[in-house]
């Protein structure tokens, strides 16, 4: 579990550019030979991103309360405070496709919904 391989810059650029290009994080872990949790964390590591969950948090954060954001919606930009880890606003979430996305992501998107099909 305990990967500290540190990223060369040409690692790190490399995740850049697949971010950009919106390649799918299971896309990027097989590229990097490792499984997604580790690509995660090491994308956490280099500040290119954020996500829930205890296993990827820095510190244990106040589960308690829910807090806000006011991140830019993935879709079209809105940046109207919603829960923290929502990644789209509540007017894209409704016609979002889901296929290719990683489970954080979908999860992050569907709080407290269990509709979503399984890919
Ligand atoms: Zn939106």
């Amino acid at each position: 579990m305990t990967t500290r391989t540190p990223l060369t810059k040409n690692q790190v650029s490399r995740l850049r550019f697949m971010l950009d290009n919106d390649y799918s994080y299971r896309a990027m872990a097989k590229d990097f030979g490792c499984c997604t949790d580790t690509l995660k964390r090491m994308l956490v590591r280099e500040g290119l991103a954020e996500f829930d969950g205890a296993k990827y948090a820095v510190s244990p954060a106040s589960k308690a309360e829910v807090a806000m954001w006011s991140r830019a919606c993935l879709r079209c930009k809105d940046d109207k405070p919603r829960p923290k880890w929502q990644y789209i606003c509540d007017r894209c979430k409704g016609n979002v496709d889901v296929s290719g996305l990683p489970d954080s992501f979908i999860e992050a998107m569907n709080t407290g919904v269990d509709d979503v099909d399984e890919i």
